[in-house]
Formats: C-alpha cells, sequence, structure tokens
C-alpha cells in the first residue's frame, strides 16, 4: 500500500560534469528523483577550485530560490533528495575540501559511530553520512576511502564525492540501489534512476557495476577500480515500487517488471475469478493493474481519483494527521464501483489499515466484490537496507496467515505473487536479488547478529 505513505525510499542521487553552470540541470533532475525522498535536498557544485552548497528543507521545486542558482556557478556538482537528512555534507580534509552524498542506508552504523567517537572522531549529527565522510577523510587517497567503506560497511550505499578536479561515483560491492551512466556526448552524468536522464536528454550509457568506482570528468567516465563480488543483491522493491514506471535498472525496464506481476496475478486468477474490472490503487499499482488487465482481458478502470493537492502526508506531524492526508489523497469514483466485482491491485501490504479503509470505501459506494491482489509475497521483515519506516511490530504478514488479512482488511479475496513470481516477473534469480524482505537472511554472518527480530510473533 505504498501509494498511501507506508514505504518509503531514503534518498536518490544525481551527479553532472560540464562545460556550463550545472545547478539547473541538477535541480531538475532532482524534480524527477524527488520521488525517492521529500524531506531535504542538495546541490553542491564546483569550478574547479571551490566548492559551494546549499541544502533545504523540503522539495526541490519549493525551496531552491534565484539566489541559490546564483551562488551555486560551478560546471560540475552532486545532488541529493532526501527522507532523512541533509545532504550533500562538505568537509576540509587532509584530502583537500570534498562534499558527498549517498543512497542507501549503513546497517552498523549503530556499531561504528561510537567506535570512530572513542578514537577522538567528533560527530555533528550522528549521521551516517558523517560516518562515511570520516571513513574516506582518513585514508590517502579517495579510492582507498571507498574500498575502505567497502570493507567496514555492512548495508546499502551508492556514493557521490565531489571533488574540485571530478566526480567519485561508486556502487556497493552487492549493488543493492541503482546508479546509473548517462551522456550526451559532451556532459557525463551518474543518476539513482534513468528517468532523470532522459529528462535531461541524456543517453543511458550502462549501469555502474556493483564494487565499481567510477571517475567523471570532462574526459567522460573511467573506471578506477572494480571489485566484482560472487553474486548481486539488487532491491527487488525497485522494480514492484520505488523506482518511477520510465526508469530502467539493471537492464530491467520497471513498467515491463510491473505488468509481469500484474500478470503473474492474473494467470492465478484465470478460470477462477470472473472480475468486471481491474484498478490500481494510484499511484503504486498502476504498473501491476495494467499487467493484470492485459494478461486477462479484464476491463481496466480507475476507481480512485488521486488528489493532485493531496500528496503532502510526509510533512503532516502526527500519525492521525498523516492518516487524514492519506484519506484525501484517494476519493473513490463512485459510478466507476456501483455493483461492480472488483480486482484491486497494489505493490504491497505493510500495516493493512489503509487497504483496508480503500475496501471499505469501495464496498460503501456499492461495490459487489473486492478482490486483493498483489505484487510482491507477505512482507516479514523491514528493509535493512535503504527503505524508510517499517519495522517487526508493523508487519501485519508477521501477525497474521494471509487468510486472517484477507478477513483484516474485509475484502472478497487476497492473493499475492510468491517469490518465485517475482523473479519471473523481473527476469533475475536469487542470487542476484536482494530478497532480506521476505527471507530475513543478511548478506554477511555480522549482519544476521544484529538483524535478529526484536518481536518475534
Ligand atoms: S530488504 Fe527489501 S526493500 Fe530493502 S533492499 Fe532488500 S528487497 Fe529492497
Amino acid at each position: 500500500m505504498s501509494s498511501l505513505g507506508e514505504v518509503k525510499e531514503n534518498c536518490g542521487v544525481f551527479g553532472l560534469y560540464s562545460n556550463d553552470k550545472v545547478v539547473k540541470q541538477i535541480h531538475l533532475a532532482l524534480h524527477f528523483l524527488q520521488h525517492r525522498g521529500q524531506q531535504y535536498c542538495g546541490i553542491a557544485t564546483s569550478d574547479g577550485n571551490k566548492i559551494k552548497i546549499q541544502s533545504h528543507k523540503g522539495m526541490v521545486d519549493q525551496t531552491f530560490t534565484r539566489e541559490d542558482f546564483e551562488e551555486l556557478d560551478g560546471h560540475f556538482g552532486i545532488g541529493h533528495v532526501s527522507l532523512n537528512d541533509r545532504q550533500p555534507m562538505t568537509l576540509h580534509s587532509k584530502l583537500g575540501d570534498f562534499a558527498i552524498c549517498f543512497n542507501g542506508n549503513i546497517a552498523n552504523a549503530g556499531d561504528l559511530i561510537p567506535q570512530f567517537k572513542k578514537r577522538g572522531y567528533s560527530f555533528w549529527l550522528d549521521s551516517q553520512i558523517e560516518l562515511l565522510a570520516k571513513i574516506i577523510a582518513q585514508e590517502e587517497s579517495f579510492v582507498e576511502g571507498i574500498e575502505a567503506i567497502n570493507k567496514t560497511i555492512e548495508g546499502s550505499y551508492c556514493i557521490l564525492i565531489l571533488t574540485p578536479d571530478g566526480i567519485f561515483a561508486a556502487r556497493d560491492p552487492l549493488g543493492f540501489k541503482p546508479l546509473i551512466l548517462g551522456s550526451n556526448g559532451k556532459d557525463y552524468a551518474v543518476s539513482s534512476e534513468s528517468r532523470a536522464l532522459q529528462n535531461l536528454e541524456l543517453e543511458i550509457v550502462r549501469d555502474v557495476k556493483p564494487g565499481e568506482i567510477v571517475f567523471i570528468d570532462g574526459s567522460g567516465f573511467k573506471t578506477l577500480k572494480h571489485s566484482a563480488g560472487k553474486r548481486t543483491a539488487h532491491c527487488a522493491f525497485e522494480w514492484a515500487y520505488t523506482a518511477s514506471v520510465d526508469s530502467v535498472i539493471d537492464g530491467v525496464s520497471v513498467d515491463k517488471a510491473r505488468n509481469n506481476m500484474g500478470a503473474m496475478l492474473a494467470k492465478k486468477d484465470s478460470g477462477k475469478l470472473k472480475a468486471d474490472i481491474v484498478a490500481p490503487v494510484p499511484n503504486s499499482g498502476i504498473g501491476h493493474a495494467e499487467g493484470y488487465h492485459l494478461e486477462s482481458g479484464v476491463p481496466l478502470k480507475s476507481v480512485f481519483l488521486l488528489d493532485r493537492y493531496g500528496d503532502r502526508s510526509y510533512t503532516q506531524a502526527t500519525q492521525e494527521e498523516r492518516n487524514n492526508m492519506a484519506k484525501k489523497k484517494l476519493s473513490v469514483l463512485k459510478e466507476a464501483v456501483k455493483g461492480k466485482k472488483i480486482v484491486l491491485c497494489d505493490d504491497s501490504i505493510v500495516r493493512g489499515t489503509q487497504i483496508r479503509e480503500k475496501v471499505k470505501e469501495l464496498k460503501k459506494a456499492g461495490a459487489k466484490e473486492v478482490h486483493v491482489r498483489i505484487a510482491v509475497p507477505p512482507l516479514m521483515h523491514p528493509c535493512r537496507y535503504g527503505i524508510a519506516t517499517r519495522n517487526y511490530d508493523e508487519l501485519i504478514a508477521r501477525k497474521m496467515s494471509v487468510e486472517g488479512i484477507c478477513k483484516y482488511i474485509e475484502a472478497d479475496s487476497l492473493v499475492y505473487n510468491t517469490l518465485k513470481d517475482l523473479f519471473e516477473a523481473i527476469g533475475k534469480n536469487n542470487n542476484e536479488l536482494c530478497l532480506y524482505c521476505w527471507d530475513g537472511k543478511a548478506f554477511e554472518e555480522k549482519q544476521k547478529k544484529i538483524t535478529e527480530p526484536v518481536n518475534q510473533p
């Protein structure tokens, strides 16, 4: 039920090297990555000497001022959108001045920050980005710094570092989060998602490989180091929910993968359920509902109107305010649902409270039956690699069976895709995807210790 704010990505990054001032292009790129984080945004640029930086609380379109655009006058730079903290941050170090931002989550930050403090390091906010900056700054070069991160950190990270010479871009050895290179032959960019490249009229060049460190300057992209692992762990949720449908990640179209997930759900219903219409929970269920429709031939019809002014639930201070705002975001199209047998598609169920509300609203509006179809299997573990706002207590699938959830959300039936369906829909296997949400298997022994569930059902 991600469209209603239950699952949120932590952040997105973008970097660009050009011959002209880049701030407006980076700002535009961040607009196209805004769905990856809405609480903070920031841009740092360099002219080859100084690094200048501006960050704000809020969204890019509403916070950057004309003065910011004038101040950030460099011809290469990096930008960030976030749910957690202000980035990029700058550091004056023995390696020189640099600005850094990242997308991901450092699962062992809670252990490492106290260790660094014991060794005499001071922290401003105890933030993960400060930790990464300090690990880098203690080494003899940026490449050694990133390699030190690879050895020390448990978790996911796509890192951009802006120096007066150019931009370093690095992806963790398991490649949890996407990071893509793009160019028009004279400008060189790196982005969390290809949609930002496409909308800046840059062609996709390739994905940064897991474990690769790329340097970007006026001559293009140069691989400085590549430490490939035996497997990858691309976040399966990127294709199911997080990434925008117009993005392509690690060679797989998000739109296509979502359509495939919907088609898998339709196949399960074939010969068993004769629905009048299939509808998405907007926006997160759209690709899945389309896939269901294409496979089954059941007419695709909107049953909710997404309020264009209501998408601000993250700015509300209390849960009650967030619930009220979530309510305002979707209103039922009564005429479309009256007397109809509806298949309602979405990406996932976290707590179940909001899909329950939506099922109730459809029935109140006269729907004859509501059959809920969910693109990913029941969520059993909160993400430890970058998705915000989930913990063990929130996950309804840890407390109830599928039948129990179906009863709780007051649906006429409830069907989830299986893990096998998910592999097939994305076109990658279990040695390529992160499945921690479902199997709870962390990727190192040490991680297993830290991830022992606090509340076992
Ligand atoms: S734990 Fe889940 S949401 Fe987090 S990276 Fe893995 S698949 Fe993605």
